[in-house]
């Protein structure tokens, strides 16, 4: 009987197809790391830094202020090297800390963290980082440890930048911990913002390896519909025609200058959307660690479909010109 079950289960393991588009995988816990390599993704195309943070309990600003930065780092190091060792040579784009102030103010020494009316427009992501230089040096310190010690799989991605001041400020904050963007780390950004996919321009023109659509901020504020409001969730959609519009123009841009496109939004977990995606020519599509199978296959299945109809367009044009 055991014998049959393992025969049945050698026959339903298959070998994933190949794809000229990379699927990756997103990782919010460090610890997933090797049941998210197991997958196969090509890499992983959004690092969470939040869970490392907020599961020590304690607010990086204490660290800093009571001298234990040292700790700081070395528990990022730790944290960040499960992740880019289970997936060593792939790439892992770290994105830089992204946490609003009212999951911060949860934490030991947490109790300072300033009030908003609207955290989701407030004081997160790169605006944040910039404010507060110290942690970000710190996340920075942690990633050039890990280069020193051979893992040149790394890149940096800032999460909410809204204008390209923002990109240069934390490659000048690299630059002084001795990390070196475009050299040691790929240095790129998530657009996630109207503005940022609006003046794609200015951002490849500031420098950057790389981009992530980060839908899901990016339809709450193209839609101007919170992302955590039940009751204007039914108009919430990734698939609208303007968030879509911006998307397909981001791609179109980061292409003509050779800048590296991706998604880690959920809208890369949604089959029909990738399906568009693929047609726009991303560059890869970064998943959760259980649609990484299917969505492989999606973009399989949709690649092979266009280059069909690019072949079949081909011989309707030869067969009319030999008319
Ligand atoms: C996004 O906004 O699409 C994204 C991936 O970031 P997060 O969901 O962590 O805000
Ligand atoms: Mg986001």
């Amino acid at each position: 009987e055991e014998a049959k079950e393992k025969e049945v289960e050698k026959v339903v393991t298959k070998t994933p197809p190949i794809t000229a588009t990379e699927v990756k995988v997103n990782i919010s816990i460090p610890e997933a790391a090797k049941k998210a390599a197991a997958t196969g993704a090509d890499g992983v195309g959004l690092l969470r830094t939040e869970h490392m943070i907020l599961s020590m309990g304690v607010h990086p600003k204490k660290f800093i202020m009571e001298g234990k930065e040292e700790e700081l780092i070395e528990e990022l190091a730790k944290n960040i090297l499960k992740v880019v060792d289970a997936f060593y040579p792939k790439p892992v784009w770290y994105r830089t800390l992204d946490a609003p102030t009212d999951e911060f103010r949860e934490l030991e020494g947490g109790e300072d963290e300033p009030f908003e009316h609207n955290p989701m427009l407030g004081w997160r992501g790169i605006r944040r980082d910039l404010d507060e230089p110290e942690i970000l040096k710190a996340e920075f310190k942690a990633i050039k440890k890990l280069c020193e010690q051979g893992y040149d799989n790394i890149g940096v991605m800032l999460p909410l930048v809204q204008h390209p001041d923002e990109v240069i400020a934390a490659k000048k904050i690299a630059r002084e911990v001795g990390l070196e963007p475009h050299k040691d780390v790929e240095f790129g950004i998530m657009v996630e913002t109207p503005s940022a996919a609006l003046i794609i321009d200015d951002f490849i023109k500031a420098g950057i390896d790389f981009v992530s659509l980060g839908t899901n901020d990016l339809t709450q504020y193209v839609l101007a519909i919170d992302r955590n409001n039940e009751l204007v969730s039914h108009l919430y959609s990734e698939e609208h025609p303007a968030v879509m519009k911006l998307v397909k123009n981001v791609i179109k841009k980061c292409k003509k200058a050779s800048v590296k496109t991706s998604i880690c939004g959920q809208a890369g977990s949604t089959p029909h959307i990738v399906e568009k995606l693929v047609e726009y020519g991303i560059d890869s599509v970064s998943a959760n660690i259980d649609s990484v199978e299917e969505i492989r296959d999606v973009v399989a299945r949709q690649e092979k479909k266009l280059v069909l109809k690019a072949a079949r367009k081909m011989l309707e044009n030869d067969g009319k010109r030999s008319q």
